[in-house]
Parts: structure tokens; C-alpha cells; sequence
């Protein structure tokens, strides 16, 4: 069914971090073994670098990861989590609530602020930002994560035409915040493709209608369409579930991708990953038949994993053999 077989690693950042020195030895001897594991494609956090020697490692590891015929997938935030403290011109960009308070999703009281659709956060930080990095990096794509308005709907003063114009169309909030996010990631999308026509872009999809999540805007539904790969995302092991939930979050999301007209310019085939921990709450990693049963129901609902993890060496070896063993099941 699936032209490639192998699965994405999203790097930790603690690990080989761009911000400090690592060795190129080392790195290569780490991508290499994640390689030999299975993985296909590697997802970092290159963006927004500011000294030379930073943007060398991000061209250094892509060359590494190209060297060894695999793809170099750049991880950002769309709408969020910002530090603003310290910066009214960010400040202006902000998602607030009704009071005019700041938004923000996973740090708050650090001055982490999620920025607002309508705002030109799209268009005066994130494009600059990403189009310099594409200058040094030969990035094959990009993700997009938390692609959404926090719970409630976005109240800023950058909204304000946005929801006048659909209350007066007798839209709902709900309505009104997916439509919000929807116009800010088709101006991203838009932009980038222009210039980029190649460059894949992915997008956190969370996991569709089965579990519906607080936020407002990012219900696949909202993304469909736009997007040239579709990441949903659960864990059930760490729910005690069953893992066939998870093919259950894929098939939905492939059905309603597949239902949706595409826009112009966007890979008319969409791709679509799983993205899962491989391990417990306190770090530890799932027994290799676990994670096994795991790969391969993600395998069997017609989608890639996606694994948000960076495994030490006994890690790896884990993967392996579970990868391994649900590539064999599926293939028979
Ligand atoms: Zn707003």
C-alpha cells in the first residue's frame, strides 16, 4: 500500500540542541543508528538561530541527514507558545480572552503567549524567520504544530473584523475560530508554497473527533485541503486502551482528507503519520512487544508513525525490534 516504509523521529532538542556545541561525529553515529532502526525522516528545531556557528550545525546535521538518504523535516509553531515579555511589538500579536487577558498554552506565567491567526505574526515573524533559515538549510519540509485558538476563541483586537464580519452571518464562536485559524494557515501556506513549491508541509491534526481536544479551530475538518501530510496523534498505551484507537484516529482523518477538495498549488495525495510517545509518563520506554502491537496498528490504519522521542542506545534498540517485527506482520 505504501511506497516508503519507515517512520519519523522528532529529535529532542536536549540532546543535539543547535544552541550548543555537539560533535558531527556523533551525531552522524546517532542518525545513522536511528537509520538502521527504520527511520526515514528527521524532525528538528533549526529555526531562529542567530550566530553563525548555530546555522553551521543546522547545515552540517541536514548534510548528515541527506548523506544518509533521508529527509530533514523542520519542526515550528505556528501560532504559539512566545515569550512577549519584553516586547510590545509582539504583544500586539497575542491571542486574548474577552477580558484582554493574554492567551497562552503549556508554560504559562514564563510569559508564553499564543499569537493570534489574524495578526501579522504570520507575515512579520514566522515567514521571515523560516524564509532565512531555507536560506542556510535545505529543509525537505516543514511542520506545523498547535495550529489552533485556545479554548474559548480569540478576543484581540486583530480579530475584530474577522468575527464581526461572520457574527453578522450568523456563525457561531466555534465557527468563528476555525475559520480564523483557517485564513491565517491558508496565507502560510500560500506564502511558503509560492516560493517553495516542493517543500513539504505537514501539519499537527491532533486526534479527530474521537477525542475532541479544548482548542478551537484545529479539528481536521478546519485543515483539510491545505496540507501535503497530516499528523494525528495519541497515545493509547499510556491510556490503558486498546491500540486499535489509533487506527481509528487515522481512518477518520484520512476519510475526511480524502473528501476534500485540495487547493491550488497543495500535493493533491496527502500523507499521514500517527505521532506517538515510546514512552510512559516517567520517561521510561515501552517493552518492544508494546510498542510493536502499536507500530504496526498505526501501519494497518494507512498511516506512518511518527515517534516524538530521542531514544538513548537501549532506546534504539528497542525501536528497532518493534519496528522490525511490525513491518514483517503488516508486509504478510
Ligand atoms: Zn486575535
Amino acid at each position: 500500500m505504501q511506497a516508503k516504509l519507515g517512520f519519523r523521529n522528532n529529535m529532542d532538542s536536549s540532546r543535539f540542541n543547535f544552541r550548543v556545541p555537539f560533535r558531527r561525529k556523533e551525531y552522524e553515529k546517532y542518525i545513522t543508528a536511528l537509520k538502521n532502526s527504520g527511520a526515514i525522516e528527521i524532525e528538528h528545531v533549526g529555526k531562529n538561530l542567530q550566530l553563525g556557528k548555530q546555522r553551521q550545525r543546522v547545515k552540517d546535521s541536514i548534510q548528515v541527514i541527506h548523506d544518509l538518504e533521508m529527509k530533514a523535516i523542520l519542526y515550528t509553531g505556528i501560532f504559539g507558545s512566545i515569550d512577549v515579555r519584553n516586547n510590545g511589538e509582539l504583544k500586539k500579536m497575542v491571542q486574548r480572552d474577552l477580558f484582554e487577558n493574554v492567551l497562552s498554552y503549556g508554560k504559562q506565567g514564563q510569559g508564553a503567549a499564543m499569537m493570534c491567526p489574524s495578526s501579522d505574526y504570520i507575515e512579520k515573524v514566522v515567514l521571515p524567520q523560516i524564509n532565512k533559515t531555507l536560506k542556510f538549510a535545505a529543509y525537505d519540509g516543514i511542520f506545523l504544530d498547535i495550529p489552533w485558538i485556545m479554548y474559548g476563541g480569540c478576543f484581540c483586537e486583530n480579530c475584530h473584523d474577522v468575527r464581526e464580519e461572520n457574527k453578522s452571518e450568523g456563525k457561531n464562536q466555534a465557527e468563528i475560530n476555525a475559520i480564523n485559524v483557517r485564513q491565517g494557515l491558508e496565507r502560510f501556506v500560500g506564502a511558503i508554497k509560492k516560493d517553495h513549491p516542493y517543500l513539504k508541509i505537514s501539519v499537527n491534526a491532533s486526534a479527530p473527533t474521537i477525542y475532541r481536544h479544548s482548542y478551537h479551530g484545529a479539528e481536521i475538518e478546519n485543515l483539510a485541503g491545505l496540507f501535503d501530510q497530516y499528523v494525528s496523534e495519541w497515545n493509547p498505551l499510556r491510556m490503558n486502551q486498546q491500540v486499535s484507537v489509533v487506527t481509528k484516529c487515522i481512518e477518520r482523518t484520512i476519510e475526511i482528507v480524502e473528501e476534500t477538495e485540495t487547493i491550488e498549488g497543495v500535493q493533491k495525495d496527502a500523507e499521514f503519520y500517527h505521532a506517538t510517545t515510546c514512552t510512559d509518563p516517567i520517561g521510561k520506554i515501552y517493552p518492544a512487544e508494546k510498542l510493536s502491537k502499536l507500530f504496526y496498528a498505526i501501519l494497518n490504519g494507512g498511516a506512518l508513525p511518527r515517534l516524538g522521542v530521542a531514544f538513548g542506545n537501549e532506546g534504539l534498540g528497542v525501536i528497532k525490534n518493534a519496528w522490525k517485527n511490525a513491518v514483517e506482520r503488516y508486509q504478510k
